[in-house]
Formats: C-alpha cells, sequence, structure tokens
C-alpha cells in the first residue's frame, strides 16, 4: 500500500520483491458500508508478463533449494503471518465484510498451511522400483516451474495459504491473482513472504480485474499450472486456456453442499451446526451447507430451530464482529435476492429480505434466510446462491436422501446426522463429494485434509499431503549397473 500523488492509497500489486504501479486503478469498496477505501492497481498484461517473467527467473534456484532450506523460510513466514493477525484480519474484514473474529481465524489458518508444508515437505520422497536386479530405478517428483493462481473473494488469505505454500513448498515459484474485491491480504502476505526471506520472484500478487489481469495470467504461455476458485462458468475458461497450452490444472468451482439429516439424529446438534455454517461468511463458503435434506419425522423440529437460531443473529459491519456481515458487494446482494425471489411456491420460513443494520442503506447485507417445500428441480435448489441462505427438502427413505443429495451437478461436500453406525457409512459411501462429514460439518478450513469436487465442482485435489502431489510431476530414472 502507497500513497498516490492524490493522496488515497493505492493497493499495488508486489511483482519481484517490489511494489509495482499500474496506469489505472479501480475503487476498492467496503461491503459494510458501501463507501471506497482506496483504490486498487488495475494492472493487465505487462504486469503479469512482469511477474511470470521474474517467478521464471527465479524458479532456477529455487528449485535447487533444499527441503530444509525451503522448511525454514515457510515456517518462518508462518510465525511472521501469526505476528500480523491483528492488522490482517482488519484488512480482511474491510474488503469482505467478513466479521472480524472469522477473518483472524482466517490469518491463522493461512499461517498453518505454511507451517504444515513446511514440515510435511521435508518427508516428500520419491520410490524405489525394484525392477531388475541390474537396473537401479528410483522416482522424483519435481517441481512443474510456475504456478499461476487466480482465487476467489470468500476465503482470500486461506486461499492464499493452500495454494501458494504447497506450490512454493515443492519447488514452485507462484503468481497469484487475488479477486478484484480482496486484494489487500495477498500483497500483505507476499511483502512478508519477502519479508521471511524467500528471494524476490518465489511469491508475486497481481492485483487487477479479472478478465484483464485474470485471463492474462491463465493465458500467459510461461505458466506452468494453473489453480483456480471461484465461479464454473470463468472455471471453464480457465480450463480451456490450460487446455490450449497442455498444463494441469486444479479447479475449485462450488457446490450445493447437502446435510442429510435422519430421524435418529441429534436433531439439537444437526440444527446448530446446520445454521452456524450457513452463517459462517454470510453463506458465502464454497462447501456452505445450503440444502437441508430432512427425514419427515423431524422435519418440524429441524425448521424450528434453524429459525429460533436465525432470530437471535446479529447483523452489522465486519468490523464490530457480529453474526452475520455483509455480503461481498451489491453485486452479490442482487443476485442473492434474485435467487430467493425465484423460490415461488416455496415458503419463507424466516429472511428473505435484505437488511439494513443501524440505518446503513448502502452496505450488501442480507437476512438468514430458511425456504422450506423446495423443488428439487428449482433454481435455488441446484444453482450456488452463495448468500445466508438453506432450501429445505423433507424426504421419507434413504434412498431418496441419497438421490436429491446427488440431485445437483455440483459434488463438493455433504454431511450425514444420524446414529445408525451402518447408515452412517452407507450413506457416506453413495453421497458424491470430496468430503462427506459424520454428525459433523466442517465447512473451510481442514489444512491436513484433502479437498476439491466431483462433477461441477471441479476437479484435482487441494490441501493436506496430496497437494504435493498436484504442483509436482513424477520422473523416473532407470540406471543400468
Ligand atoms: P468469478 O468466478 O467471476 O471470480 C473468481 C476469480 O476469477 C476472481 O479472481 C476473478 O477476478 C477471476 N476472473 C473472473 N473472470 C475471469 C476471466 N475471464 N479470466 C480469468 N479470471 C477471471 O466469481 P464471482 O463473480 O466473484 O462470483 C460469482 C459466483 O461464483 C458466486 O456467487 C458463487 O456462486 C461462485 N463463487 C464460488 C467460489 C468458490 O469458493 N468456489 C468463490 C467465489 C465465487
Amino acid at each position: 500500500m502507497t500513497e498516490s500523488r492524490a493522496g488515497e492509497r493505492v493497493t499495488e500489486s508486489f511483482i519481484d520483491g517490489k511494489s509495482v504501479s499500474s496506469a489505472a486503478t479501480y475503487p476498492n469498496i467496503d461491503p459494510s458500508t458501501g463507501a471506497a477505501i482506496g483504490d486498487v492497481a488495475r494492472s493487465g498484461g505487462d504486469e503479469i508478463d512482469q511477474a511470470v517473467t521474474a517467478a521464471r527467473r527465479a524458479q532456477r534456484e529455487w528449485r535447487a533449494t533444499t527441503p530444509e532450506q525451503r522448511s525454514g523460510l515457510l515456517s518462518r513466514l508462518a510465525g511472521l503471518i501469526d505476528g500480523e493477525t491483528e492488522a490482517l484480519a482488519r484488512l480482511e474484514s474491510e474488503d469482505s465484510g467478513k466479521p472480524l473474529s472469522q477473518a483472524r481465524n482466517d490469518a491463522r489458518v493461512c499461517a498453518r498451511y505454511f507451517r504444515f508444508y513446511s514440515h510435511v515437505i521435508e518427508s516428500y520422497y520419491g520410490l524405489s522400483i525394484p525392477l531388475r536386479p541390474d537396473l537401479h530405478v528410483y522416482t522424483r517428483r519435481e517441481p512443474l516451474g510456475v504456478t499461476g493462481h487466480i482465487v476467489a473473494w470468500n476465503y482470500p488469505m486461506q486461499l492464499f495459504g493452500r495454494a501458494v505454500a504447497a506450490a512454493v513448498a515443492t519447488g514452485n515459484c507462484a503468481v497469484l491473482k487475488p479477486a478484484d474485491e480482496t486484494p489487500r491480504t495477498a500483497v500483505r502476505l507476499a511483502r512478508l513472504a519477502a519479508e521471511a526471506g524467500l528471494p524476490p520472484g518465489v511469491v508475486n500478487v497481481v492485483t487487477g480485474l479479472g478478465p484483464e489481469a485474470g485471463a492474462a495470467l491463465a493465458a500467459h504461455p510461461g505458466v506452468d499450472h494453473l489453480s483456480f476458485v471461484g465461479s464454473t462458468e470463468v472455471g471453464t475458461l480457465i480450463a480451456g486456456a490450460a487446455a490450449r497450452r497442455v498444463v494441469p490444472a486444479t479447479l475449485e468451482l462450488g457446490g450445493k453442499s447437502a446435510h442429510l439429516v435422519f430421524g435418529d439424529a441429534d436433531v439439537e446438534r444437526a440444527a446448530t451446526t446446520a445454521a452456524s455454517a450457513i452463517l459462517q461468511n454470510a453463506g458465502q463458503t464454497c462447501s456452505a451447507g445450503s440444502r437441508l435434506l430432512v427425514d419427515e419425522r423431524v422435519h418440524e423440529e429441524m425448521l424450528q430451530r434453524i429459525a429460533d437460531r436465525f432470530a437471535t443473529v446479529s447483523i452489522g459491519p465486519g468490523v464490530t464482529d457480529p453474526d452475520l456481515g455483509p455480503l461481498v458487494s451489491r453485486k452479490q446482494q442482487d443476485r442473492v435476492r434474485g435467487y430467493v425471489e425465484s423460490a415461488t411456491g416455496a415458503d419463507i420460513v424466516c429472511g428473505g429480505t435484505v437488511a439494513e443494520p443501524d440505518g446503513i442503506t448502502d452496505g450488501a447485507y442480507f437476512t438468514p434466510t430458511l425456504i422450506d417445500g423446495v423443488d428439487p428441480a428449482a433454481r435455488i435448489a441446484q444453482e450456488e446462491i452463495f448468500g445466508p441462505v438453506i432450501t429445505v427438502t423433507p424426504f421419507s427413505t434413504e434412498e431418496e436422501a441419497v438421490a436429491l443429495a446427488n440431485g445437483t451437478d455440483y459434488a463438493l461436500i455433504g454431511a450425514v446426522w444420524t446414529r445408525d453406525l451402518g447408515r452412517a457409512h452407507r450413506v457416506a459411501a453413495q453421497v458424491d463429494g470430496g468430503q462427506i462429514f459424520v454428525n459433523t460439518y466442517g465447512a473451510g478450513g481442514g489444512v491436513e485434509l484433502p479437498f476439491g469436487g466431483f462433477r461441477k465442482s471441479g476437479y484435482g485435489r487441494e490441501k493436506g499431503i496430496e497437494a504435493l502431489d498436484a504442483y509436482t510431476a513424477t520422473k523416473t530414472i532407470v540406471v543400468q549397473l
């Protein structure tokens, strides 16, 4: 962040260890108030090219560092992030509207990614293959080169950590384009990486708009891997760009994840968990449990309990740390309202309206919303709403519940609520998704847990040890003895 000549605050790209300005800027809007809180460098193809060139140059030496050296630097970076939790959380809360305590947690999780990959990289080995006595055969996991990361605005710090930590731990150099709405923590984290001693060019952040800086990064011939978090529409463009240059891609494109609550479940726990999972980050979580599929026998009780919880929710600006902050933008607010208005024929049990807490008329707030009797084929039951909205559909048999759960194009995560151990494992195996929880729900977080989807939720896995495979390729070496 520097002061521009006009005195306003400008968030600039961070490339090759330095701040880089751009000819144009765009305003950074705080969705809690609708006010501009500064400007952001509107970088494009030139800055992307500078960043990829710097990353390519840095990678020649970075790939030759030992796991121990990389581990030490990543661990130092984790410590620096921990030391700046408060400052990072405030930037994130202002950019995204996220309640402060959730933003603090995101900063901690970001640090944990760097610490986790600093540990596991030291025990990430190739194999020895006993092919023949006269041949010595072994494999090496080699970095891909320059990795390009285009991330969303919903968990900017966590997404930075999970992508960049795994990429640089394995010897790649990274160029990240943060979401248009949430650029500041990414730039700050890249500065901290430099402060921790990561050489210039290893971690670069280029701010800007999706169709400009994002598209330029996706299309750049010097990028060897693309990772993307965002909408299915843009994910398709990224996959196309990767395919045209024959580079691998990891896509995380959201979900329509379901809670399957059976009649024998601990209903109180299921209701409390489902309510807090959709309140978190105002429901703008790819793994939000936005569909409630509930056994007819406990349908009324679940509705009542969730509605009771929603009635007590505090709503306000992220920096005041309420239960529910605003959505990320007025655009997102319009989108959520549009979905709710499309739910004709369903019963809005509570919510369903925009909110104006403390008389703030320009914020992007939406009340927690519960919609019952939703037709499983309706748009609100099929498409990602990305707001504090739960749709409810009752079921009467296990088969019906599984069919409903699998009845969307998405397949990211899911939860089974039951006291029947056999049913828990049976249904967990049958529901499509990259993570299935039983009698609990883990929206976001989960540094150690491989994460990713099936079908339109995307492909590839990030997080956990599996991410190391995503950012490397196997080389097999055969030596005649
Ligand atoms: P988006 O897909 O447009 O943006 C995600 C990222 O892609 C941002 O960094 C953006 O700048 C970039 N981008 C946009 N257009 C691009 C292009 N042509 N080329 C390269 N990069 C580009 O998402 P959005 O418009 O911010 O949100 C729309 C919907 O997407 C949401 O309502 C939600 O349903 C979904 N979404 C999902 C996730 C998730 O976690 N999977 C995150 C954010 C949004």
